[in-house]
């Protein structure tokens, strides 16, 4: 990562790939780059890291991490976004009798469970009761990937997945 005095990360010319456009130098605002001998050269005294140059160089010649990282950030939070949309989650009410969950709902867990798996989603399961927290272990065992209950916060109600399953 290149600094200058001022301890401001500064862009540079890969002189080999400059083919001497000159785009940059018009775009810079500060004036720090000018041409010598065909390519183009940054003062980093004067460079003040905006990146424009980088942005505007059709051939890649200018390295400047900032923006590489900024890049890559960006790419990285596109392909979670677009991971998201894809995903297809499936809530499920869990019915709870006598302080267990119902059989008819373990049934709509499983049926859940394939439609997730399908829409590379996860099957999340609600729970309405008190005193209800083993039944949470149950509706993990037979495929939920996340409970939540009206008295359990939301945070504290994902319970890790089980290795066997009943
Ligand atoms: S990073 Fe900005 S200030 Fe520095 S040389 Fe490039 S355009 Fe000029
Ligand atoms: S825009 Fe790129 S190719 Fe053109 S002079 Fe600047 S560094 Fe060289």
């Amino acid at each position: 990562m290149a600094q200058n005095s001022k301890g401001i990360e500064t862009a540079e010319i890969i002189t080999d790939q400059c083919m001497g456009c000159q785009i940059c130098v018009a775009e810079c605002p500060v004036g720090a780059i000018e041409m010598m001998e065909g390519t183009a050269h940054i003062d980093p005294e004067l460079c003040i890291g905006c990146g424009k140059c980088q942005e505007v160089c059709p051939v890649s010649a200018v390295r400047f991490e900032k923006t590489e990282k900024r890049l890559e950030a960006d790419k990285e939070i596109k392909k979670t976004t677009k991971s998201l949309q894809e995903r297809s989650d499936v809530a499920v009410y869990i019915e709870v009798r006598e302080g267990r969950g119902a059989e008819v709902s373990w049934e709509l867990v499983g049926k859940a469970h394939e439609l997730a798996v399908k829409g590379n989603g996860r099957v999340i399961g609600f729970l309405l009761g008190h005193g209800i927290h083993h039944v949470i272990e149950e509706a993990v065992a037979y495929g939920c990937d996340e409970v939540t209950s009206s008295t359990i916060p939301f945070s504290t109600a994902i319970p890790q997945k089980p290795s066997a399953t009943p």
